[in-house]
């Protein structure tokens, strides 16, 4: 969505109208999700709300209590790491679709999402709430996710900008990061986001990057958001992220919003205002501020009466929760075919695990939803069986409960977030082994056992990173004599982060990966599981085997409290284990299907800005299925150090039994630079570059070599 002249008209117009005094009330939080309107011009206030699952519920305007509406529950989407391993851009578009009718539906203005930092370590506590290791991957899922929300006259607040990779200490953390990585790894999402899909709004980050806080980085804001990509949106602290009034407001941040409910105290209010009246701060620089967010509201339609209305939990919007669903989960390990499961010869099922059970969407910090409804694995499994199986539940590991609080979380979540490793008490061991033992008797009485644990909202959480890789509670104990006594039980793991899985990755035959995965979540894993649904997801991200492997860990620094120097560089997820050769769990791409893809033929054509990759697929197998054909390439190299491979493009194609297709993809020749640290831009490298298409970043099926002179 553009600021078109006709904002920028109308926004001039009313400025010249406004005292300063109502310009203050504009740029900063007068409630916790709401900045002041100027009634007297019909100026309304700027409502916004949390996602990325779904439209927060409803808080009082100054307390964290909910409000306590009966009519804030909504439908919950899929995560966006769920959104990402769908891999298809169509339904990225329809999930910001839902997002947005029910944003407005609701009556909000802004939606405080997507989030699209890159995923640099697999211990970052909002790992599930971001979409990939990889840049283009997230440019790719985020642009039209962006475009489906703000098609409804709401704004997109794209976050979190930038380089919002832990969550301990994250009010204070320093990150020092070489140029090459920020423009490389870091900032394509983002500047994709700001140009190709228009957001509307982005959200400054708590860290602060090369010393100065990312909400008065004039390096971030100005230079590069607004010049570079001369963009023309608003920029909104991440809450309670502006901590200076001067190099706040000095920079092009445009709404100071906090935690906080002393809203005139903010540096962004009265401080600010004083400021200005003194001649310390210049009232240009509120002008400019407000200017933008009248730019943006007459481009919502907030002043003109032209506003579309919206709705919320509508069936489409459940349809469309589902098929995102439907569409994410990974098959990651299917031997023997041991899925997909005949339901029709099954008499009795058990089911063992927490999570078969645990509702997610109440949880995770701000991406917190009041579902409508949440269909667990469980449920969903029952549903699909019907009444002529005998479904059996064990909870086989123990979730010690959590204590209730009286006010929500995000009052108090300037802690130092540092994550703990599990305490084993007596109480908590002894239970443990009570339910492990249980579980592992059934397991042994029956033929058909699916497991289904993971992580929760307990380790994927804002405001805290995990300890380690480890799944908790007990489970790698629990699943190994599960294996034991039942070499044939499917293992499935929901979470939004990789776990470590060597202690039985090689016992267990089926390996499904379900992500939070939105209200209709269990229909779409039951779907999976008993063969009415093909999986057709594919990792955003590797797996790698533990923590240390990662060179965020073993590299870099990740975690640390007051400075994290991310000296890997560009060697982020795939791009580090391909160059290290260091062995993986599951790699970047990864995803199986029930059906078998054969590709072939491969040819490539190029202009002067494009390259097209072609080739022919056929479903080789005897089930209909969609595959997703990677593109990644290999740069000469010879100018710099580079990757093994990047990818660079994708398709997802359906396909019926025994169908060939072929399937084009289009590669941008600029996407192939590299930025050279020197010459302070990205730089195109003439020599030989290799074409790969695969199945994965560790299948590659067809390669060919070609010399691209110039761009
Ligand atoms: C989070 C943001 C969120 C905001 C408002 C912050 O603590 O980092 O992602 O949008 O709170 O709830």
């Amino acid at each position: 969505m553009r600021i078109e002249e006709k904002d920028q008209k109308i926004a001039e117009s009313l400025l010249g109208k406004l005292t300063l005094e109502e310009k203050i009330g504009m740029i900063h939080g007068a409630g916790l999700f709401e900045t002041k309107g100027v009634e007297r011009l019909g100026i309304p206030p700027l409502k916004m709300s949390d996602g990325p699952m779904g439209v927060r519920m409803e808080f009082e305007k100054d307390s964290w209590k909910p409000a306590g509406h009966g009519d804030d529950l909504v439908t919950y989407l899929p995560s966006n790491s769920a959104i990402a391993a769908s891999w298809n851009r169509q339904l990225a578009y329809q999930s910001g679709k839902v997002l947005g009718e029910e944003v407005r539906g609701r009556g909000k203005d802004i939606i405080l999402a997507p989030g699209i930092n890159i995923k640099r370590s697999p211990l970052c506590g909002r790992n599930f709430e971001y979409m990939s290791e990889d840049p283009y991957l997230t440019a790719q899922q985020c642009v039209p996710l962006i475009q489906g929300i703000q098609e409804n006259d709401v704004a997109a607040c794209v976050k979190h900008f930038a380089l919002n990779n832990q969550e301990r200490n994250r009010l204070w953390v320093n990150t020092e990061v070489e140029e090459r990585a920020l423009r490389e790894i870091y900032l394509p999402a983002f500047q994709a986001a700001a140009q190709k899909g228009e957001t509307l709004s982005i959200m400054g980050a708590y860290n602060l990057i090369r010393g100065s806080r990312c909400c008065e980085n004039t390096y971030l804001l100005d230079d590069i958001l607004r010049g570079e990509w001369d963009w023309k949106g608003i920029v909104i602290s991440d809450w309670g992220g502006v901590l200076r009034t001067k190099e706040s407001a000095e920079a092009s941040l445009d709404i100071e919003m906090s935690i906080y409910p002393n809203f005139d105290t903010y540096c962004f209010a009265t401080p600010l205002l004083e400021a200005v009246q003194k001649g310390e701060i210049e009232e240009h620089w509120i002008d400019e501020k407000v200017y933008r967010i009248l730019c943006v509201m007459s481009a919502l339609h907030m002043l003109d009466g032209k506003r579309k209305k919206g709705c919320y939990n509508t069936p489409e919007h459940r349809q469309a929760a589902l098929e995102t669903a439907q569409e994410s989960i990974v098959l990651l390990k299917n031997a023997e075919h041991c899925l997909p499961l005949q339901e029709e010869t099954m008499d009795r099922l058990l089911v063992i695990g927490c999570n078969a059970e645990t509702m997610h969407s109440c949880g995770g910090g701000s991406a917190e939803i009041k579902a409508l409804y949440e269909i667990t694995p469980l449920m969903g499994i029952q549903c699909a069986l019907g009444g002529n199986t005998q479904v059996t539940y064990a909870k086989g590991y123990y979730v010690p409960p959590i204590a209730e609080l009286e006010e929500n979380w995000q009052l108090d979540s300037f802690k130092d977030g540092v994550g703990t490793a599990e305490v084993l008490d007596e109480e908590t061991a002894k239970k443990r082994k009570e339910l492990r033992e249980e579980a592992v008797a059934l397991a042994r009485e029956y033929e058909h056992v699916i497991f289904v644990g993971g992580l929760d909202h307990q380790y994927d959480v804002e405001d805290r990173d995990r300890a380690n890789m480890k799944l908790p509670y007990g489970q790698d104990e629990l699943l190994e004599e599960l294996l034991a006594v039942n070499p044939d039980m499917v293992v499935v793991l929901t979470a939004g982060s990789p776990v470590e899985m060597h202690r039985w990755a090689d016992q267990a035959k089926a390996i499904v990966w379900n992500w939070y995965n939105g209200m209709e979540g269990g229909h779409a894993l039951a779907q999976v599981l008993f063969g009415k649904i093909n999986p057709s997801g594919k990792l955003p991200e590797t797996f790698p085997i533990t923590e240390t492997d990662c060179s965020a860990h073993c590299v870099g620094d990740f975690g640390k409290k007051e400075e994290v120097q991310y000296r890997e560089g560009i060697y982020v997820g795939y791009r580090y284990y391909e160059k290290k050769e260091v062995p993986v769990q599951f790699p970047f791409g990864h995803g199986l299907s029930y059906t078998t893809f054969a590709y072939d033929q491969m040819e490539i054509e190029e202009d002067s800005q494009k390259i097209w990759v072609s080739c022919k697929i056929k479903n080789t197998g005897n089930c209909a299925g969609k595959e997703i054909v990677q593109c990644y390439v290999a740069a000469p190299g010879e100018q710099i150090d580079r990757p093994k491979k990047e990818l660079k493009g994708y398709e997802k194609i359906y396909l019926e039994p025994g169908e060939e297709k072929n399937v084009t993809l289009q590669i941008l020749k600029e996407d192939l630079r590299y930025y050279d640290e020197t010459k302070r831009q990205m730089v195109w490298e003439p020599g030989n570059y290799e074409i790969l298409l695969g199945a994965s970043s560790a299948d590659i099926r067809l390669n060919k070599k070609i010399r691209l002179e110039k761009l």
